[in-house]
């Protein structure tokens, strides 16, 4: 199945960079008409100094390639040209706005204008702060919760997103059009139509572009996809607790793959630029993963959707030869359970906090793969 962008051809840029160049003239009165066709060998995008992001995967076959990779086996897509030296420079010579211009407006605030000035509901958007996010950021360490959520150092909605968020944020929205469209193709979007939309803001050029190349590389290897969309996006909030959670798809399986059985699954995507063995299998005991499965169960979705297989975590790899694996986590009540009882007590920690007004360092947790954002602060100030 194809979103009507496939071709085919392993690799290429479907949206030339010549077409990407008119962003950088910004018009912002109407998106430059979608690119095509694709020139045979378009210039490589500038290499981004992007820090990997932590992860999201999952693995599976393509029912259509007898020679596909079983589960758990990463697939290559094709390799990208050598960049150019100096994404700046790069980006200045084909006439794009660098990320170090201060006028560029953030991934989330172009995405919602390209929603709002077509008069669609948004997709792609985030599920709150009562999802999983704000329970692992407080398990990292109280205090990082305070100023993440209670205090921050800048309000919310001026925070600036790391470029690997916001590749995150955009392929996440590129993939929801891509299942909405394949749902319904009277959707008014496709991915092509939101990326030359996007070209004709001030977003930061090397996001769109590195977006666009990751998704590219997903809509080539899984041109003939094995998940029927039911819904892409479906927000939801527990009753009692208000905990969010939004869905990124809901699918149909058919036909069994490896690993997979028919039936229905959630849909979680995931950019990850690194495939280990925690990358790509940590999934089966992730918080986030856990509550989706939980809050399934509890809102019984299986009455609206039909019986949850469990997650498929769709990992989107940012090598440069890029790679895609699909995990699929099956419910597992046993876990369900442990779960539920471990947020009680987490929540409970949480309100003592706040009783108490104190929000104590978690140092053990300053320094690890990552280093945390809060590091110069709390190691050099006093507060
Ligand atoms: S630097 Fe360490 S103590 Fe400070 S917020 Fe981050 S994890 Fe907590």
């Amino acid at each position: 199945m194809t979103n009507g962008s496939g071709n085919g051809q392993r690799g290429i840029i479907r949206v030339p960079i010549g077409a990407v160049s008119a962003m950088n003239q910004r018009s912002t009165k109407s998106a430059p008409p979608p690119a095509s066709p694709a020139p045979p060998t378009p210039p490589a995008p500038p290499e981004l100094p992007l820090k990997p992001t932590e992860i999201e995967g999952g693995a599976s076959t393509d029912q259509r390639a007898a020679s596909t990779p079983p589960v758990g086996q990463p697939v290559a897509v094709g390799a990208t040209p050598p960049a150019p030296v100096g994404y700046v420079e790069s980006c200045l010579a084909q006439g794009l706005i660098p990320m170090t211009d201060p006028s560029i407006v953030s991934i989330d605030k172009a995405i919602e204008t390209v929603f709002e000035q077509a008069g669609v509901p948004r997709l792609g958007g985030a599920s709150g702060d009562l999802g999983w996010s704000s329970f692992s950021v407080y398990q990292r360490c109280p205090y990082l919760y305070y100023r993440t959520y209670i205090n921050p150092f800048v309000p919310k909605d001026e925070q600036i997103k790391s470029p690997a968020l916001e590749i995150g944020s955009l392929v996440h929205v590129l993939l929801a059009v891509r299942y909405e469209h394949m749902r319904d193709p009277t959707y008014p979007f496709t991915p092509e139509k939101i990326y030359n939309a996007l070209l004709a803001t001030r977003a930061n050029a090397e996001v769109l572009m590195e977006s666009w190349r990751l998704y590219q590389g997903y809509d080539i290897r899984w041109e003939a996809d094995y998940l029927i969309p039911i819904v892409a996006e479906y927000h939801t909030v527990d009753p009692e607790t208000r905990q969010s959670c939004r869905y990124d798809l809901i699918a149909k399986v058919t036909e069994a793959q490896p690993g997979i059985m028919p039936g229905t699954w959630c849909v979680e995507h995931k950019t990850l630029g690194r495939f280990d063995d925690t990358g790509l299998n940590g999934w089966r005991n992730d918080g986030e993963i856990i509550g989706q499965l939980m809050l399934w169960k509890r809102l019984k979705l299986d009455k609206k959707f039909g019986k949850l297989q469990g997650v498929l975590v769709n990992i989107i790899g940012k090598q440069k030869n890029q790679q895609f694996h699909r995990t699929p986590v099956p419910v597992e009540l046993w876990k369900h359970k442990e779960h539920a009882k471990d947020l009680k007590v987490w929540r409970g920690l949480r309100l003592l906090c706040e009783s108490m007004d104190t929000w104590p360092r978690a140092r053990a947790n300053c320094v690890g793969r990552y280093q945390c954002g809060l590091f110069e602060h709390c190691a050099d100030r006093e507060t």
